[in-house]
């Protein structure tokens, strides 16, 4: 008896969420006492933003709620140019936590606005970062959210048409809808390489990969993390039910008999310490093993923004060559306690 957790390696944290996170922290230690504002969550994670907030951090749905002058974290999920003009009316100091394959959507929706192609951007309307791309653009750009949508779409030109997608989507979905796309407009341009992010799409797989050797799957992440909720769909797609939880305190034991085979995974904005607080938590209750599974290896790396650098310059702090890494987790004691552990590594792509 006992349940058998097996870990999806990798889970949690991707570079842009690490990078976000990092350029909060060295905000408010390049500036203390000085309020520091974001405007909306940093990423979207409960605990990560909570834990913000207890060191003061105010985030802000409105940048007329940051005083004149004020200093504001615009957060990964990026921003559109009508919210840096306001911030640049208010005379705000603004810091970009935008993570740089956001960025990069949107430098495509650029040029290709620009090149006159009109874009059919797959995503959610209401994704902040959804509204941030199509803010480069808003008159070329329709959002497209659903394969039935494209039916409806009056495009004026087919021959001059391409797709773009949210960063965070349902690999399963995105193809859904752009098979219908092609489908429909033979001739659609797509982007250079997915849009669709190294984090998503290898979270994804291995949930795809390992769920269906499993009773249950558990994510850790906010019910507002988009590549959260999509892991649950990606495991419910191969035939394992999954539950979406922030954290341990939402378990119910009545999920369990204590004999199941378990995978735990974690959106992308999920802290690592949730997850090793979960895992104590069920071999605690039930007694097992815990096994790490190595689907895909991730060794990613991102600059710090210069907006951070520049802030750092006029602080005395040299940031220039300061980088962003994130690898593979490794289980740390402090972390996961003395809970028995093994891995099981498979060669996959590296990232
Ligand atoms: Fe960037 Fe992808 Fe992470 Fe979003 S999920 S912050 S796009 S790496």
């Amino acid at each position: 008896m006992g349940l058998t957790l097996l870990l999806a390696n990798p889970r949690g944290f991707c570079a842009g969420v690490q990078m976000a996170v990092d350029v909060v922290s060295q905000t408010v230690a390049l500036l203390p006492g000085e309020r520091i504002y974001v405007y909306h969550e940093i990423v979207h994670n409960k605990h990560v933003v909570g834990r913000f907030q207890e060191q003061g951090v105010v985030f802000v749905e409105d940048l007329d709620d940051v005083p004149e002058g004020g200093i504001v974290v615009f957060s990964a999920h990026g921003v559109s140019p009508q919210v840096r003009q306001h911030a640049a009316q208010r005379r705000l100091e603004t810091i970009d936590a935008t993570c740089p394959l956001v960025t990069k959507v949107h430098s495509e929706c650029i040029r290709y606005a620009r090149q006159g192609f009109e874009i059919l951007l797959v995503g959610h309307a209401n994704h902040q970062e959804v509204i941030g791309t199509r803010g480069e653009a808003p008159s070329a750009v329709t959002v497209v959210e659903s394969a039935e949508q494209v039916e409806h779409l009056n495009v004026r030109d087919p021959a001059r048409l391409v797709y773009l997608t949210q960063t965070t989507l349902s690999t399963d979905d995105a193809g859904v809808i752009i098979s219908a796309l092609r489908k429909r407009f033979p001739q659609i341009k797509e982007p250079p390489s997915s849009d669709i992010c190294y984090a998503t799409t290898n979270r994804q797989n291995a949930v795809r990969q390992i769920a269906p050797e499993c009773d249950l799957v558990l994510v850790i992440g906010s019910r507002n993390s988009s590549n959260s909720v999509r892991l649950t769909e990606i495991a419910e797609n191969v035939g394992t039910p999954a539950r979406l939880i922030d954290d341990v305190s939402e378990l119910d034991w009545s999920w369990f008999k204590g004999d199941e085979t378990v995978l735990i995974t974690a959106g992308a904005s999920a802290p690592e310490d949730l997850v090793a607080a979960l895992c104590r938590a069920l071999l605690l209750q039930f007694g097992g093993k815990l096994e790490q599974r190595d689907v895909v290896t991730e060794d990613v790396e991102f600059g710090l923004p210069a907006s951070l650098k520049r802030l750092g310059r006029a602080r005395g702090a040299d940031l220039e060559q300061s980088r962003i890494r994130v690898g593979a987790y490794s289980f740390t004691a402090d972390l996961y306690g003395a809970v028995p552990l093994t891995v099981s590594a498979k060669d996959g792509p590296r990232s």
